[in-house]
C-alpha cells in the first residue's frame, strides 16, 4: 500500500508537517521540575465546584514550581456553544485568584506562544497529525456507515471488549482502489487509528494521585478524526498537550478508562506522555449514603452560589485546600496569616474515593476567615456584595457607614473575636436590632430573669442609663441597681445562697439585652447601647417594660 498517496489523497490541503509545527510550539524555557498544568474547558457557561476544584489545585501545582497554568477551550463541538461562556467562566475562576497566564485569558482574547488556543482554530494541526500518522501506515480512513455501526454495536451486546477492532475493523485493511471508489462514491469517512495493541498486552502508569494503574492495552481502532475533518477529544487531547507542552493534565477521573487510548496515541505519535491526575468528583452525603455533587440538584455545586451567598473568596479557596489536602489544617494552624499561595498542593494527598463537600465545614472555615478581617473590611466587602445582591442591607448601610463599620467592629478586636458571621447573608440577620427598622422585639427572658423582675430592674434602668458612660461605669450602674430589685452584683455570691436573690448582675443584663436587641446571646452589649443611641436606647426601654408590665 502507498501510504503516502493515501495520506496525500485524504488531506490534499495539508502542506506542512509535524516537524513544522514541532519547531512553531518548541519546549518551554522553564526551569527544571516547573509544571504547565490547564483548564481545558467546553464553553458551557457553566463552572461546577468541581471544576473550580480541578483548578485551584492545577493552578497551584503550576504556581508552587514555578510553572504555567494555561486555558484552551476545547469547542470542537461547535453545537454546544453558548455565546459568552468562556467569559463567565473565566470570571468565576477569576473570583478566586486564578488568573491563566497564558492561553484564552477572555472571550476572543488569547495571550501566550502556543496559540491558538481555541481548539476550532487548530483544524490544521490536527490534520498534518493525522495525515502523518496515515503516511505511516497507522491510521486509515473508515466508511462505515452510522447503520453499519449500530448493528456492530448490537452485534457485540455480550462481548467483553466492544468498539471498532478485530474482525469488527473491516476498513482497516482496505487496498488503495477500494478507498478510491469510496471517495468517488462521496462517500464520508472518518479516520481510525490503527490500534497496534494486543490483547495480552497491558497500559501500565502511574497516577500522581491513584497511583500505579494497570489496565488491558487498548485494541480498538479508535476514531482520532471525526467526518468533518473535526478531531475526537482523544486526538485533539495528544496533540494540544504535546504542543502547548503540557507537563501534568488534571482532569476528571471519568477521563481514567481512556488513559490506554491516550498512552497509546502518544506513542504512535511519537510524544513524550505528560503526567496524569485524575481528579475523583467532589462528593456529597445523602441518607447515609454518597453520591456526586450534583449540578441538578445542589445549588453549592455551581461556582456562582457562592458569590451570592457572599462567601468570600478566601474562604472558598481556604474550603478547597481543605478538601484537596488533609495536611491543609496543620499548616493553617501554625501559618496563621499566611496566604495560601505559601501552602504546597500536594497530588499524593488528594482522595481517590472523592472529598466530601461539608456545608458546615465550610461555614466553620469561612468563620474562621472572616473574624480575622479588620471591620472595615468587612464592611466594604459586604457592601460591594448587598450593592448586587441585598440592596435592603445596602440602603442601611448607606444610612451612615461610619455607624456600620462601627457595628460590624463590635468585639472584633478582641483576644478572641467572635464567629458570628459565615456569609454576607448572615449580616442583615446579625445587626437587625442595630436599625429601627429591621429591630424585631421578642422579649423572652432566660435564667432568674422573670417578668416581674424585668419590670423592676427596667423602671430603674430607664432612669439611670446615660450614654455618656464609659464601660467600668455602664456596668456599675447594673450593679448599682442589683441591690434595689432584690438581686445580687456578685454572681460567686449568688451562686453560695441561691435562695437569698432574685437574681445577679447577669440576670440584670439579660433582661436589658432582651429589652434593647430581643435577644439573649449578642455581641458586647455596651458597645450595642452606645451605637443605638439615647432615643432609641429609651424607646425600647420604654417598649419592654410596657411589654413586662402587662405581662404580669
Ligand atoms: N473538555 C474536557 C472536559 O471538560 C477536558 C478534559 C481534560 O482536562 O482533558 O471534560
Amino acid at each position: 500500500m502507498n501510504y503516502k498517496a493515501l495520506a496525500q489523497r485524504l488531506f490534499p490541503t495539508i502542506d506542512k508537517t509535524p516537524d513544522y509545527w514541532e519547531e512553531k510550539y518548541p519546549q518551554r524555557n522553564l526551569k527544571e521540575g516547573a509544571r504547565v498544568t490547564r483548564f481545558a474547558p467546553s464553553p458551557t457557561g457553566f463552572l461546577h465546584f468541581g471544576n473550580l476544584f480541578t483548578c485551584l489545585v492545577s493552578y497551584k501545582t503550576a504556581k508552587d514550581t514555578n510553572g504555567v497554568f494555561y486555558v484552551r477551550v476545547e469547542d470542537t463541538d461547535q453545537k454546544r456553544k453558548v455565546d459568552g461562556a468562556i467569559e463567565v467562566m473565566l470570571k468565576g475562576l477569576s473570583v478566586y485568584g486564578i488568573v491563566p497566564d497564558e492561553g484564552v485569558v477572555g472571550e476572543n482574547e488569547q495571550v501566550g506562544d502556543y496559540a491558538p488556543y481555541y481548539q476550532s482554530e487548530r483544524k490544521e494541526i490536527y490534520q498534518t497529525y493525522a495525515k502523518s500518522l496515515v503516511e505511516q501506515g497507522l491510521a486509515y480512513p473508515c466508511f462505515m456507515t452510522p447503520e453499519e455501526l449500530d448493528e456492530i454495536r448490537a452485534a457485540q451486546e455480550n462481548e467483553s471488549i466492544k468498539g471498532i477492532w478485530g474482525k469488527w475493523a473491516k476498513h482497516r485493511e482496505l487496498t488503495l482502489d477500494e478507498i478510491e471508489s469510496h471517495l468517488a462514491n462521496g462517500e464520508a469517512w472518518t479516520l481510525r487509528l490503527k490500534s497496534p495493541g494486543t490483547l495480552d498486552g497491558k497500559c501500565r502508569f502511574d497516577d500522581l494521585i491513584r497511583g500505579k494503574i494497570e489496565m488491558p492495552e487498548n485494541v480498538q481502532d479508535v476514531v482520532i478524526l471525526k467526518s468533518d475533518g473535526i478531531p475526537t477529544y482523544h486526538f485533539a487531547h495528544a496533540v494540544d498537550d504535546h504542543l502547548m507542552r503540557t507537563t501534568h493534565v488534571m482532569r476528571g477521573d471519568e477521563w481514567i478508562a481512556s488513559v490506554p487510548i491516550h498512552l497509546q496515541l502518544f506513542r504512535v505519535l511519537g510524544f513524550k506522555p505528560p503526567k496524569y491526575a485524575h481528579v475523583a468528583p467532589i462528593m456529597k452525603e445523602e441518607n447515609g449514603g454518597k453520591r456526586k455533587l450534583s449540578k441538578r440538584k445542589d445549588p453549592e455545586a455551581k461556582v456562582t452560589y457562592y458569590a451570592e451567598q457572599g462567601f468570600p473568596k478566601e474562604s472558598v479557596t481556604e474550603y478547597i485546600l481543605t478538601l484537596a489536602n488533609s495536611n491543609f489544617e496543620d499548616w493553617r494552624r501554625m501559618n496563621k496569616t499566611e496566604s495560601i499561595d505559601k501552602f504546597p498542593v500536594n497530588l499524593k494527598k488528594m482522595s481517590v474515593s472523592g472529598a466530601l463537600f461539608d456545608m458546615v465545614k465550610l461555614t466553620d472555615v469561612s468563620k474562621n476567615v472572616i473574624c480575622q478581617m479588620s471591620a472595615d473590611n468587612v464592611f466594604s466587602l459586604s457592601y460591594e456584595w448587598a450593592k448586587e445582591y441585598c440592596p435592603e442591607l445596602a440602603a442601611l448601610y448607606e444610612q451612615d457607614t461610619e455607624r456600620a463599620t462601627a457595628i460590624l467592629n463590635i468585639d472584633r478586636e478582641n483576644k478572641k473575636p467572635r464567629k458570628d458571621i459565615a456569609k454576607w447573608s448572615d449580616i442583615p440577620e446579625y445587626i437587625s436590632y442595630m436599625y429601627d427598622e429591621t429591630f424585631v422585639p421578642c422579649y423572652e427572658l432566660t435564667g432568674n430573669a422573670t417578668p416581674e423582675l424585668a419590670v423592676k430592674v427596667l423602671e430603674k434602668y430607664i432612669d439611670a442609663v446615660n450614654l455618656d458612660d464609659d464601660k467600668d461605669a455602664w456596668f456599675g450602674r447594673m450593679k448599682d441597681i442589683c441591690p434595689l430589685v432584690g438581686c445580687t452584683p456578685n454572681v460567686k455570691e449568688y451562686k453560695q445562697n441561691p435562695d437569698d436573690f432574685a437574681g445577679h448582675v447577669g440576670d440584670v443584663s439579660t433582661i436589658i439585652r432582651v429589652a434593647l436587641t430581643g435577644r439573649t446571646n449578642t455581641p458586647d452589649l455596651y458597645s450595642i447601647t452606645a451605637l443605638l443611641g439615647e432615643k432609641t436606647v429609651k424607646s425600647r426601654l420604654e417598649a419592654a417594660l410596657n411589654h413586662y408590665k402587662e405581662e404580669v
